[in-house]
C-alpha cells in the first residue's frame, strides 16, 4: 500500500478562542489518528530521524509498537532514552531534529514523531504507567542542583543506577524553565510536568525545594559536611540581558523571564494575588521561543501585543509551530526593525517604544546575515508595557562560590561534553549553565552523559 505523503492531522484550538485562555493549544492525537499517523512510518533500516534526535530514541521500534497499538512496549522504548517524554513530545524543536532529518520529508510531510512521542508519554499517564524503582541499592550519595530537565534526567539516570539522589531547587515548585518559563497552554503544568516530576521522585529521588545553593549552603559544604560523594550542577542560565537603551529602567519594563515567572509560576492569569502588569498594548523585543512566549502570554492576559525583531522572518530562531500560532492568533511582527529607546512619560512609566528600521547586511561569525541600521529610519510604536527577550546567561552565584570550579567568558561553567566532568573533582555539569540558554533536550542529553560521568567516577573513587 502506497504511503501517505500528508500527516494526520493534529486538533487543535481554533486561534481567536484560544487567544482568550490559557488551555493547552494542541489537543494531540487520539488512538486513531496516533495509529494511523504510525503507519506511515517506513521503519526504515538506516533511519535517519535517529540521527536527528540528540538523545537517539529508537524512533522506528516505538512507532512500529504504536502501529501494534501496544502502547505500554512504546513507553518503555522512549523511557530508555528519555525521561521527559510527555515535555520533549511537546516542545521540541522536532522540525530541525528527528522530523527534520526524515526521509519522508524529501517527498512530502515527515512523520509526526513529536505528536506520537506525545501521544505515548500521555497514554502512559492516563494509564498508571510509571518507570519502576531499581531494586539495586548504592550507597554513595549524589547532589543535584536544580530541578530543570538537565537535573531531572541526572537524578532520574542515578537513582536507575541504584545511587542515594537529591535534587536542590531554588524555587518553591520543581521543575526549572518547563514550571516558571514555558506557559501553560503549551505546556500544561499539573498535568505534564508535575506527573513527569513524580516520575523522577518514583525512581527514589528526593527534592529539597527553597534551597538556594551558592547562599543557603555551598557546594564545599553538601561535599565535605553533608557527605554527598558527587555534585552535579544544573542550575541552568536564567539571568536576563538587556539592550542597555535610554528609558530601560521605566515602569512597564520587564525582562520575559519576570514576566513569564510571575505569570506561569506564581499564576497570575489565575487571578492570584500575584502583581502583574498585563499591559493594554505590549511590545515584546525578541524573536526566540521566550519572546512568542512572552508575547502570546500577553495576548491571553488581554494586550494588543507586537513583536519587534532585528533580524527578518527566515532568522526568527522561535520554533515554526511558536511562530506560526502567534501569528494566527493575532500578535504583529515587526521584522527588520530594532528598538533605539524606551519613551517614558512624567511619572516615570513607559508610553511607547522608539525604533529604527533595519536591513541585513553581510553575515556574522554565526553565519547570519547581520542587521545594519538604515539612518534617519526611526518611528515610534506607542505601548504600556515592553518586554525585553534578548536571551539569558548563567547567574554566577553558584560558580563564585565554589573554588577551583571553572567559567568561560560568558559565565558559563566549563564542563566536558562527553561526561559533565568539570574543573573541579567530583563536581559534574550540563544543561544551560554550561552551554548557555539552548534546549530541553539539549540539557536532558547532558544531564544523561552526567549521570554516566558520575557513575564512572564514584566507582572508580569508591570510599564505601
Ligand atoms: C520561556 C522559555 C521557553 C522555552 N521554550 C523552549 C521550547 O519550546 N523548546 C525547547 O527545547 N526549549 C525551550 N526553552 C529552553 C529550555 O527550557 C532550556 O534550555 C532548559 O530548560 C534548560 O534546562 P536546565 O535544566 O539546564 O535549566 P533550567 O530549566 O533553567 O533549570 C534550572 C533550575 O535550577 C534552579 N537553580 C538555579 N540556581 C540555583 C541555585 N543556586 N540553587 C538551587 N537551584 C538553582 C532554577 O531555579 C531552575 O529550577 C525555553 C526557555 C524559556 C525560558
Ligand atoms: S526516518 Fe521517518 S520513515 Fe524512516 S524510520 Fe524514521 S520516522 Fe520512520
Amino acid at each position: 500500500m502506497a504511503v501517505s505523503m500528508t500527516r494526520v492531522p493534529v486538533r487543535e484550538q481554533e486561534p481567536l478562542v484560544r487567544a482568550k485562555n490559557f488551555e493547552e493549544v494542541c489537543l494531540g492525537y487520539s488512538e486513531e489518528e496516533a495509529v494511523a499517523e504510525a503507519e506511515r512510518c517506513l521503519h526504515c533500516a538506516k533511519p535517519l530521524c535517529v540521527q536527528g534526535c540528540p538523545v537517539s530514541i529508537n524512533i522506528p521500534e516505538f512507532i512500529q509498537e504504536v502501529k501494534n497499538r501496544d502502547f505500554k512496549r512504546a513507553y518503555d522504548i522512549i523511557n530508555e532514552s528519555s525521561s521527559l517524554p510527555a515535555v520533549c513530545g511537546r516542545v521540541c524543536p522536532q522540525e530541525t531534529q528527528c522530523e527534520g532529518k526524515c526521509i519522508l520529508g524529501k517527498k512530502g510531510d515527515p512523520v509526526s514523531i513529536g505528536k506520537l512521542e506525545r501521544f505515548v508519554a500521555d497514554w502512559a499517564s492516563e494509564n498508571g504507567v510509571a518507570p519502576a524503582k531499581t531494586k539495586e541499592q548504592r550507597p554513595e550519595r549524589v547532589a543535584v542542583i536544580g530541578s530543570g530537565p538537565a537535573g531531572l534526567t541526572c537524578a532520574g539516570d542515578l537513582a536507575k543506577m541504584g545511587y542515594q539522589v537529591k535534587i536542590f531547587e531554588a524555587l518553591h515548585q520543581a521543575g526549572g524553565v518547563l514550571v516558571y518559563g514555558i506557559p501553560q497552554f503549551r505546556l500544561p503544568k499539573d498535568q505534564v510536568v508535575a506527573h513527569e516530576v513524580e516520575n523522577v521522585k518514583k525512581l527514589g529521588v528526593e527534592i529539597e525545594t527553597d534551597v538556594v545553593v551558592g547562599k543557603s549552603v555551598t557546594i564545599d559544604q553538601l561535599m565535605d559536611e553533608e557527605g554527598f560523594d558527587a555534585v552535579f550542577i544544573g542550575s541552568g542560565a536564567g539571568l536576563p540581558k538587556f539592550m542597555g537603551i535610554p528609558g530601560e529602567q521605566a515602569n512597564g519594563v520587564f525582562s520575559a523571564n519576570e514576566y513569564l515567572t510571575r505569570n506561569n509560576l506564581m499564576k497570575a492569569y489565575l487571578h492570584y494575588d500575584t502583581p502583574i502588569h498585563a499591559g493594554s498594548k505590549v511590545v515584546v523585543v525578541g524573536g526566540g521561543n521566550v519572546a512568542m512566549d512572552a508575547a502570546r502570554t500577553a495576548l491571553r492576559l488581554g494586550a494588543e501585543t507586537h513583536i519587534v525583531y532585528r533580524r527578518s522572518e527566515k532568522e526568527l530562531p522561535a520554533r515554526a509551530e511558536e511562530v506560526h500560532h502567534a501569528k494566527e492568533e493575532g500578535i504583529q511582527f515587526h521584522l527588520l526593525n530594532n528598538p533605539v529607546e524606551i519613551l517614558v512619560d512624567d511619572s516615570g512609566w513607559v508610553r511607547g517604544i522608539r525604533c529604527i528600521h533595519m536591513e541585513l547586511g553581510e553575515p556574522d561569525e554565526s553565519g547570519r546575515r547581520s542587521p545594519v541600521e538604515i539612518p534617519g529610519s526611526e518611528y515610534e510604536i506607542e505601548a504600556d508595557t515592553v518586554i525585553m527577550s534578548l536571551g539569558t546567561s548563567p547567574n554566577p552565584l553558584i560558580s563564585s562560590t565554589t573554588q577551583g570550579l571553572d567559567t568561560d567568558r560568558r559565565k558559563c561553567i566549563v564542563a566536558e561534553e562527553s561526561n559533565g566532568a568539570t574543573s573541579r573533582p567530583g563536581v559534574f555539569a550540563g544543561g544551560d549553565a554550561v552551554t548557555g540558554a539552548a534546549t530541553v533536550i539539549l540539557a536532558m542529553g547532558a544531564g544523561k552523559a552526567a549521570a554516566a560521568g558520575i557513575h564512572e567516577y564514584l566507582q572508580k573513587n569508591k570510599k564505601h
